[in-house]
């Protein structure tokens, strides 16, 4: 199953619905308040599901560090993992949403390319 099913669902289906049924209730029942939301939430969560789902598409065709170390074997040693490009051992990684992602991309600090993602 695709990661970003759940959150769609949720994003696009139950947390409309849980915010329709909030404001009918805080408003008694108004149509406009509930016009209003049931117009915008479509429009508001596709805009948010794009660029959630850019990001994620983005770093999709990068290979994992195992699919990197099968291809490349010869870039593994006792120092660490070094880039194919230009050799270096100084790889750099960062989480795709933040710091504390699990999700993270190794680039090479040197040349700057892309070499794999791990937590995908
Ligand atoms: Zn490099």
């Amino acid at each position: 199953m695709d990661p970003l099913f759940i959150p769609t669902i949720l994003l696009m289906y139950v947390l409309p619905l849980v915010i329709n049924l909030y404001i009918i209730k805080r408003t008694s029942g108004s149509l406009i308040a509930w016009g209003l939301v049931a117009f915008l939430f479509p429009i508001v969560s596709t805009i948010v599901c794009y660029f959630v789902s850019r990001v994620e598409l983005k770093y999709r065709h990068v290979v994992t560090v195992d699919k990197y170390l099968t291809d490349y074997p010869d870039v593994a040693s006792g120092h660490g993992i070094s880039c194919i490009k230009c050799g270096s051992l100084h790889i750099q990684s960062w989480g795709i949403s933040g710091g504390d992602d699990k999700k993270k991309i190794h680039s090479c600090n040197s040349c700057g390319d892309t070499l794999y993602k791990s937590g995908f």
